[in-house]
C-alpha cells in the first residue's frame, strides 16, 4: 500500500534482496575487505552488476539487525529500513502501522513532519509500503547530509512512535466513530479504513477471496492493506502489541545506496537505536494452513450500489497450487507469464474473441508468506511453492 506519491526503482531492490535472501554470489573473496564499524560484523561483500554496485553486507553484532550498503556512483542516495510484517487477520494491522509510525515519534513528536518534510525538503522520494510479507519505509536525497537526517527521522519513528502512547493515532490512521452533527447517522471514519474501501473493488476482493480458497487457513489469504468489513474490529492495543512483536532490530534489513562518504556516520546512527534492544529469535510458521487434496470451486458475492448494472460483470480466477518449483522454473514461468499477456499472444487474442469487453492475465506468484521459514535474524531463507494463477475479468459481453 503506497502511502503516497509513485513508485521508486528502488524499493523493488529492496523487495528484492529482501525476497532473495540478499544477493547472489555474495562472497568476500571477490573484493577488498570494506571497512569495519563499530558494533557491526562484516558478513559478505561482492558486486551487484544490476545497479553497477558494491554490495557489503553487515550485521548487528548484538540484536542481528541487517544492514546491507550497496555503493555505486549514484547521488540519489537512499535509505530505506524493512521488516517482515506477516498479516494475520484481514484487520489490515501492517498497514495501519505504517500509516502510524511516521505519525510522529519520541524525538521528533509532530503529527505533520512527514508531509512537512516531504514537501519542503531536499529529497527525491519518501514514501511508506506494505507488502504480503513486509513494510518498507524508504526515503532518497540528493544531499547525504540531508540522507543521515531523514534516516535519523526514519529510526526513530519505527522503533520509537508516539503512536505506542498516543491512542489518538490509532482513531485517526485505522478507524473511528464519526458524527457529522447530532442528527447525521453514525459513521466510520479513518485513514486507513477510507483508503481500503476506495481500493477494495471487486477485483481486490476477488484475489483475496481466491487466495483464501487455493490456502485454506493460511495467512497468504489473509488481507495486508485491511478489509474494510474487518478493519473496525481492530483494536488500538492490537497494533501496539504488533509493534512490540514485529517492529525490532533482528527483524529488520537496513539499506543504504549510492555514492557515500558517510558511511560511519549512517553506521553509528544505526548501532544507536539498534543498541537500545536485545537479540530476538524470529520463526515464521503457518501452522493453520490445510492444502486442498481435490479440485475446489467457491462463489463469492460482492455486494455493489443499488441500481447497479451487475449483468455480467463478474471476477473469475483460476489457479495451481505448484510444489517443488526449482529456481530454473520461476524463470521459464516469468517467461511464461509475459508471453501469454503479450497483447499478440493466442491467449489473449483468443479472450478477445471470446469475450470482447473483458480484459484477463495470467501470472504467477511465489506463496512466500506459506512457506517461509525463519533460522534466526541473520539469514532470510525462503521456500518457494509458487504457484500460477489465470484472472479474467468480464465486463458486460455484448449480446450474442
Ligand atoms: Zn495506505
Amino acid at each position: 500500500m503506497m502511502r503516497h506519491k509513485t513508485r521508486h526503482p528502488l524499493l523493488w531492490l529492496t523487495a528484492l534482496v529482501m525476497l532473495f535472501g540478499l544477493l547472489p554470489g555474495l562472497s568476500l573473496a571477490e573484493q577488498a575487505e570494506a571497512p569495519a564499524y563499530p558494533g557491526f560484523v562484516l558478513m559478505e561483500q561482492s558486486q551487484f552488476t544490476l545497479v553497477n554496485a558494491a554490495a557489503t553486507l553487515y550485521e548487528h553484532e548484538k540484536t542481528g539487525a541487517l544492514v546491507l550498503l550497496l555503493e555505486n556512483e549514484d547521488t540519489n542516495r537512499t535509505f530505506d529500513i524493512s521488516f517482515r510484517t506477516p498479516a494475520l487477520n484481514d484487520t489490515g494491522v501492517p498497514h495501519v502501522f505504517e500509516h502510524a509510525t511516521l505519525g510522529g515519534s519520541k524525538k521528533y513528536p509532530s503529527k505533520s513532519l512527514f508531509f512537512n518534510l516531504s514537501h519542503q525538503t531536499y529529497n527525491t522520494y519518501m514514501n511508506a509500503m506494505t507488502t504480503d510479507i513486509m513494510t518498507t519505509y524508504p526515503i532518497a536525497s540528493l544531499s547525504e547530509d540531508q540522507l543521515l537526517r531523514y534516516a535519523d527521522y526514519y529510526l526513530d519513528s519505527v522503533f520509537n512512535p508516539m503512536l505506542m502512547e498516543d491512542a489518538s493515532i490509532f482513531s485517526e490512521e485505522a478507524w473511528r466513530y464519526s458524527l457529522a452533527s447530532e442528527d447525521a447517522p453514525l459513521e466510520l471514519a479513518g485513514t486507513v479504513y477510507t483508503e481500503m474501501k476506495g481500493a477494495y473493488t471487486i477485483n481486490t476482493a476477488a484475489r483475496f477471496n481466491f487466495f483464501k480458497t487455493l490456502f485454506p487457513g493460511s495467512v497468504s489469504g489473509n488481507s495486508f492493506g485491511g478489509d474494510p468489513q474487518h478493519i473496525p474490529e481492530m483494536t488500538f492495543e492490537d497494533l501496539t502489541n504488533y509493534h512490540d512483536a514485529y517492529y525490532h532490530p533482528s527483524n529488520s534489513l537496513s539499506i543504504l545506496y549510492g555514492k557515500l562518504t558517510q558511511k560511519a556516520e549512517f553506521m553509528q546512527l544505526m548501532d544507536s537505536y539498534f543498541s537500545a534492544f536485545e537479540k530476538k529469535e524470529f520463526t515464521f510458521t503457518d501452522e493453520n494452513y490445510v492444502p486442498i487434496t481435490e479440485h475446489t470451486e467457491v462463489t463469492h458475492e460482492f455486494a455493489v450500489e443499488a441500481g447497479s448494472d451487475t449483468k455480467n460483470g463478474a471476477v473469475v480466477y483460476l489457479g495451481y497450487v505448484l510444489e517443488g518449483v526449482t529456481k530454473e522454473d520461476e524463470h521459464v514461468m516469468d517467461l511464461l507469464t509475459t508471453l501469454i499477456n503479450e497483447p499478440s499472444s493466442y491467449f489473449q487474442q483468443e479472450m478477445k474473441k471470446r469475450l470482447p469487453a473483458a480484459s484477463a492475465g495470467c501470472c504467477w506468484t511465489p506463496a512466500r508468506s506459506r512457506r517461509r521459514t525463519s533460522t534466526g535474524s541473520n539469514c532470510i531463507p525462503i521456500c518457494w511453492a509458487p504457484w500460477i494463477r489465470k484472472s479474467v475479468t468480464m465486463p458486460p459481453c455484448p449480446p450474442a
